[in-house]
């Protein structure tokens, strides 16, 4: 990355693509243009909304796709009418249990989810004639998120150099921080909080339960951010 650069980034408004966006901007990183995709997740309402406020906060442009067809699968309960309706919970101790947090990670896996929003990302890139796809994958979710980890982005990279006229590449510069770490630099730029939405629920507040709420909540305790007014279960 580097001045005169320029991105189009993925934003669902949660903390590490929003992190990302904000660190790649103080890098003199150009936002082409933020995709926000509906892609019939439960929380869709809200994280549109939400990176919708942010990017006009950045006054980056912002564009919802919508991709109607993941809802057929059905299996995953992070959908809307999936046949698996109940969230996983876990406990704070059980975020560092691996098996806990396989369990978890396999009720909301979405086939190919973010293979297919950064193949979509690249079409923009290549037609906008921007250099990069602008990602927020993270240290702490890539041992049960393998397509959130430096590997999957490094042989994205090879595949989008023969899919790409101009040979997009993705850039992640949250890929090696965890959340707690991620939050430290979030209030080092200091970026707006009350607009993130990290919750897998669509509720008026985030719900405070869900394992991405429980992530979130133990990196804001870590830093002693106080959480209270961001969920609408903010015990831990
Ligand atoms: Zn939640």
């Amino acid at each position: 990355m580097g001045i005169n650069q320029s991105a189009i980034a993925l934003l669902s408004a949660g903390l590490d693509s929003s992190l990302a966006v904000a660190m790649a901007l103080k890098e003199g990183v150009q936002i082409k243009l933020a995709l926000t995709f509906d892609y019939g997740q439960k929380a869709a309402p809200q994280e549109i909304k939400q990176a919708s406020r942010l990017a006009s906060y950045w006054k980056i442009p912002h564009k919802q796709v919508n991709l109607p067809f993941f809802a057929e699968s059905g299996h995953s309960s992070l959908l809307r009418g999936s046949t698996n309706k109940e969230l996983p919970r876990l406990s704070l101790d059980d975020l560092d249990n691996l098996e806990a947090s396989q369990k978890s990670a396999k009720a909301v896996w979405v086939p190919n989810r973010n293979g297919v929003f950064i193949e979509i990302a690249a079409c923009f890139a290549e037609q906008l004639g921007a250099s990069y796809i602008l990602v927020g994958f993270n240290r702490e979710e890539a041992a049960t998120f393998p397509d959130n980890s430096k590997a999957y982005r490094e042989s994205l990279n090879r595949a989008l150099s023969f899919s790409t006229a101009n040979h997009v590449q993705v850039i992640s510069p949250t890929e090696l921080l965890n959340k707690t770490q991620i939050v430290e630099m979030a209030l080092k730029l200091k970026f707006p909080m009350e607009f993130l939405w990290s919750c897998y629920e669509n509720g008026t507040q985030m719900c405070g339960s869900c394992e991405s709420c429980m992530r979130l909540k133990r990196a804001l305790k870590q830093n002693e951010v106080p959480f209270d007014d961001y969920f609408a279960n903010p015990s831990v």
